[in-house]
């Protein structure tokens, strides 16, 4: 991927102290790299978002190229502890083979006899791929005989997994002390962490973080860390009534979580004694009922009537906004300003996904990450106009919050 706006000096500071598969090289060697192959299937095992397998191509070209096998472990969906049909791994190989232009060997068991024995007979350049890891509840529990018989399977560990960094499974944190010299983390964790490390510890001043979505309970944490990096901190989505409650406005229907109105006004108070600009939306689009077919008026976010309820941020917040983006360094997005899977109430979404390709076109560092942030910058075809889209969901939650991901630990620690 193209990252735009980075100070390449500092990815090469990042790369130098960070243990990746670039200080490595793979010639004769059988690297098992612990992958994020859970792409969704329809009825007929068919992948309908093949991102992740594409994400992770790079990393295993890398190592085919050196002269190096691989050996891929994902898990796939949530199976309840035993095989299951249609969780099985099988189901990517036709769309892996036609992309790494190979073909892709399969061990229906992702430990014992018949992995060992494919991996034992693996050549360079060949690339072998274990059935779902979740088929054995010993890797959601992190069980280290498990992840020892894992490890047996290669020389090298590579973790390339970002999606699931926050879990000490037996794959993604766990097997790393079977590979003490010789663990490392693959372009797709590698990328993630620089970029969002580039964001929150090196970011170019003013940084400004975005928040929207549903509720603030979710994103208490990320708010919480946050005003110690940030200078602006926006927030739009549902969220945005609790703040305004708390503030004495009238929110009408609006989605608001009453037991986060202290909260609200608590975080109020360390931005102002922080000296971080808080922005809340002055206006709103109304609807009178949840639903795209119901009337719609625009008015300010502060006296809202029942019935009506705020479903998406109005244009006078898009320009307040606006002018905030427009200043900024760098920013992070995450959580949409509206209800954008209605099309009546994605405008103030959709406006602050062209802001943020704009000022990224202008030198702007855009980060953005979080599920539906993702979901909606791919709707408006924008993800390749921003700096760094982040794909970790979860995982990239956890590590904006400030905590300490299992599966970098394992790597760096
Ligand atoms: P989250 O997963 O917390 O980021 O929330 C994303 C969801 O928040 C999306 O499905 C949006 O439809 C929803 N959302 C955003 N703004 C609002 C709003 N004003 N009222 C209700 N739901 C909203």
């Amino acid at each position: 991927m193209v990252v735009k706006n980075f100070n390449f000096a500092w990815i090469i500071q990042m790369k130098k102290t960070m243990q990746t598969i670039d200080n490595f090289t793979f010639k004769d060697k059988k690297a098992l790299i612990r992958v994020d192959f859970n792409v969704p299937l329809d009825s007929n095992n068919q992948i309908t978002d093949t991102n992740r397998i594409d994400a992770t191509i790079p990393t295993i070209t890398k190592i085919l190229n050196d002269g190096g096998a691989v050996i891929l472990m994902s898990h796939l969906g949530r199976p309840k502890g035993g095989p299951e049909e249609k969780y099985s791994l099988r189901h990517v190989i036709p769309y892996l083979s036609q992309k790494l232009n190979r073909p892709v060997k399969f061990a229906d068991d992702c430990i014992g006899k018949s992995a060992t024995d494919l991996s034992a007979s693996l050549k360079p350049g060949e690339v072998l791929l274990l059935e779902n890891l979740r088929f054995y509840k010993e890797e959601e529990k992190g069980d280290r005989e498990f992840a020892r018989k894992l490890s047996l399977l290669g020389d090298m560990y590579v973790n390339d997994a970002f999606g699931t960094a926050h879990r000490a499974h037996a794959s993604t944190a766990i097997i790393a002390e079977f590979f003490p010299k010789t663990k490392m983390f693959g372009y797709v964790m590698a990328n993630e962490i620089i970029n969002i490390d580039k964001c929150l510890k090196d970011g170019k001043h003013p940084i400004t973080a975005i928040l929207g979505g549903a509720k603030v309970s979710t994103k208490i944490e990320i708010i919480n860390h946050l005003m110690d990096k940030v200078d602006n901190l926006i927030i739009g989505g549902g969220m945005m009534f609790t703040f305004i409650k708390a503030q004495g406005g009238e929110i009408g229907a609006s989605m608001v979580e009453d037991d986060y109105i202290e909260m609200a006004k608590s975080i109020m108070e360390r931005a102002k004694a922080k000296g971080v600009n808080l922005y809340l939306p002055p206006d709103a689009v109304l609807a009178d009922a949840f639903s795209n077919d119901a009337n719609k008026k625009t008015s300010s976010a502060f006296e809202i009537q029942v019935p009506w309820m705020g479903l998406d941020i109005g244009p006078s917040a898009c320009a307040k906004f606006d002018h905030v983006i427009e200043q900024s360094g760098t920013i992070l997005w995450n959580g949409p300003m509206g209800v954008f899977e209605m099309n009546n109430y994605e405008a103030g979404t959709k406006f602050i996904a062209l802001a943020l390709a704009r000022v990224t076109e202008k030198g702007t560092f855009t980060l953005v990450g979080g599920g539906d942030s993702v979901a909606a910058i791919n709707k408006y075809g924008l993800a390749d106009k921003v700096s760094y889209v982040s794909t970790g969901g979860g995982a990239m939650l956890e590590y904006i919050e400030g905590k300490e991901l299992p599966g970098i630990k394992a790597i760096t620690g």
